[in-house]
């Protein structure tokens, strides 16, 4: 993997350098937007970090069934007004791509709960790979980070590599009646603080 191209994206969450990151000719490239982290990288302070999974459904359509696109913006709105990384990791449907996790939602609809739903249909209840996401921040020079994240595990992830996690800032979602059970899922099975 490595940087493909660095460009200028303005956005109503501020100006950001975005840059691409994955092999030449990658069609679906890792995302990666900063902005306002010049001084953290010089100093070596702490920088603020979304890693985001893909979700075409919730970040794109603002689907109810998860908290996914809410949760990108909470992390965009809080880089507008403190600076920071997000990481957008091409791994759709928590590594299963969109066609299995849209049979994955008739499932559900059946149901299953979203973890339940993935390995019925033979796949690991979570197959996100953070490898990446640690060779970018390596790329960046970025050692330590205040990880937005209500997921225990991602950080978990970071620190067996080596990256320093001196802080968790929770990412505030809101309940839903569609997305209720897939939250309680999420609280249950790997422990998600909200
Ligand atoms: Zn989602």
């Amino acid at each position: 993997m490595m940087l493909l191209v660095t460009s200028r994206l303005p956005s109503p969450w501020g100006t950001y350098s975005i840059s691409a990151f994955g092999l030449e000719g990658d069609r679906f490239p890792h995302i990666v937007l900063h902005r306002g982290i010049e001084g953290a990288l010089e100093s070596g302070a702490p920088v603020d970090v979304r890693i985001h999974s893909e979700c075409m459904t919730g970040d794109v359509f603002a689907s109810q069934r998860c908290d996914c696109g809410e949760q990108l913006h909470h992390a965009l709105d809080h880089f507008k007004r403190h600076g920071g990384m997000l990481i957008y990791l091409r791994q759709e449907g928590r590594g299963i791509g969109l066609v299995e996790k849209l049979r994955a939602y008739n499932l559900q609809d059946g149901g299953l709960n979203t973890y339940e739903a993935n390995a019925a249909m033979g796949h690991g209840e979570d197959d996100r790979q953070y490898t990446d996401a640690v060779d970018i921040l390596a790329h960046y020079k970025v050692k330590s980070v205040r990880l937005l994240t209500n997921n225990p595990l991602k950080g978990k992830a970071l620190k067996s590599a080596g990256v320093d996690v001196v802080e968790r800032i929770p990412v505030i979602g809101t309940e839903t009646a569609e997305n209720a059970d897939y939250l309680k899922a999420k609280k249950d099975i790997t422990g998600h603080l909200f």
